[in-house]
């Protein structure tokens, strides 16, 4: 029987505010643990939350940049479990009134474009951490508090990549709007998939269960693919599957089930006595909205359109805003949408992969790139020039044609020289001008490499091309020339 897969997600956004969502303790990563903790986010008794405005703004944002509904009235209720990282006893988060509903991103699958719905979007805060060690547990409360945007899918992905493609685009879509710094790594963006399987075809949903720990987009696609082939195998076995959390376990690459207590499934949910309703009407979102940039999937769609560059580079050149930016800056110096596309998704990204940096802690400014293109393009180097220029200018942060006439780097176009240095190598290469002649044509490419070595990469391969084309006609005419 053939099965095929359904799987809905919830993440988790840290929203990028300096303080928490109901109190004025700073949201600083990496701090030593229980400094930023005060008796509203331990849940003291008597003392009351107040709603943090920016943490508003910022979920406004986070609404449009996924083009969701927001709601003008929404609630914030009390979601009770016990666990000792939560001090009070209880989340506040959001319920039946979410902030945001009906929502949408467009991710590439399988070549096509494909909807995937967000059903709701709450604001909630976050708990602290536990941190076990050997026989003891030890609670960091720093977290405590901070203030998340919850983003629950319709089960609209069907498999594990869809899944990743999905992760990325949202991710994409917050980091650009200046939402969250959807940092994975230090738990800014994290992400809960719930899967089930069933006969291809049907309409019933399967059993599902959910992947928890997943700390990167890797660990989701490979928690996902052992699950589906668990649940898969099951059924195939005629055994159950049995709703519940997994662990999932990057070292070992497996999923286990937690741990009973672990999971808390009556939260008993009631409305927050001590917060008023949300009330977001539309000047407020009219007002978020004049200062949220360009959205990042509609760039890439304008990069298309404008530049008429391929939609794929148009999706690696937006995949950061300072990316996009870096892009629509140079060939504001150097009109060649294309080749300034090509570039930067190869050599700039290559270079930032390598040194591991970010675009902005590169030296190599967009004006220094844009005049490197103008070295090209007037014909003073070639191509493998540009490569070796570029690489000095990310390391001195120079501009181009600093470094050409330092380094004397000026492509050769004297043709006098360029025939000289042609006759030279063909005179050095009887034997292969002779097998030329007796119709090897692969051999050009072998002369125009050796005239090119022979001028350290700085003869224009366009003139080489010409020239020697000439000079072997001439020879072939006139053999006895040779
Ligand atoms: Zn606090």
């Amino acid at each position: 029987m053939e099965y095929e897969t359904v799987i809905g997600m919830e993440i988790h956004a840290q929203l990028a505010t300096r303080t928490k969502v109901f109190c004025g303790c700073s949201t600083e990563f990496g701090a030593d643990p229980n400094v930023h903790v005060c008796p509203v986010c331990l849940g003291m008794p008597g003392v009351l939350p107040v709603l943090n405005k920016e943490v508003v703004n910022l979920a406004i944002r986070g609404a449009l940049a996924l083009r969701a509904k927001i709601q003008g009235m929404s609630r914030f209720a009390r979601k009770s479990y016990f666990y000792p990282d939560l001090p009070k006893g209880y989340q506040i988060s959001q319920y039946e009134e979410s902030f945001a509903t009906d929502g949408y991103v467009m991710i590439d699958s399988d070549g096509k474009r494909k909807k995937i719905r967000v059903k709701r979007m709450n604001l909630e805060e976050d708990a602290g951490k536990s941190i076990h060690e050997q026989s003891t547990t030890l609670v960091d409360f720093n977290r405590c508090g901070v203030a998340l945007l919850e983003i629950v899918t319709m089960p609209d992905l069907k498999s594990p990549e869809e899944a990743v493609a999905y992760l990325r685009t949202v991710r994409r879509q917050l980091q650009y709007a200046g939402v969250s710094s959807c940092d994975m790594e230090k738990g800014h963006f994290r992400c809960e998939p719930n899967v089930s399987v069933r006969p291809a075809g049907s309409d019933k949903l399967g059993t599902r269960t959910e992947l928890k720990n997943l700390n990167s987009l890797k660990a989701v696609e490979r928690g996902l693919r052992f699950e589906i082939e668990r649940q898969i195998g099951l059924l195939k076995r005629g055994e159950q599957v049995v709703q519940q959390s997994l662990l999932w376990d990057e070292k070992e690459q497996k999923a286990a089930p937690m741990r009973a207590k672990e999971e808390a499934e009556d939260y008993r949910y009631f409305i927050e006595p001590d917060l008023v309703p949300l009330i977001v009407d539309t000047p407020w979102v009219e007002k978020v909205k004049s200062d949220v940039p360009e959205l990042a999937d509609d760039r890439a769609e304008r990069f298309v359109k404008e530049y008429g560059i391929r939609p794929y580079d148009a999706g690696v050149l937006t995949s950061t805003r300072e990316l996009a930016d870096y892009y629509e800056r140079t060939i504001g110096f150097h009109k060649d949408p294309t080749g300034l596309a090509n570039w930067i998704s190869t050599e700039v990204l290559g270079l930032m992969h390598e040194k591991g940096i970010a675009i902005r802690e590169l030296k190599a400014r967009p004006e220094h790139l844009a005049e490197l293109f103008d070295l090209i393009a007037d014909g003073s180097i070639n191509k493998k020039m540009a490569k070796e220029i570029f690489m000095e200018m990310a390391e001195k942060g120079m501009g181009a044609k600093a470094i050409v006439s330092q380094k004397g780097l000026r492509q050769v176009t004297d043709e006098k020289e360029l025939e000289d240095m042609i006759t030279r190598v063909l005179s050095e290469n009887p034997k292969e001008v002779e097998r030329y002649f007796g119709g090897k044509d692969a051999l050009f490419g072998f002369f125009v490499g050796q005239v090119m070595k022979a001028s350290r990469g700085k003869a224009n391969p366009k003139l080489v091309n010409e020239i020697l084309r000439r000079q072997l006609d001439k020879r072939k005419n006139s053999p006895n020339s040779q």
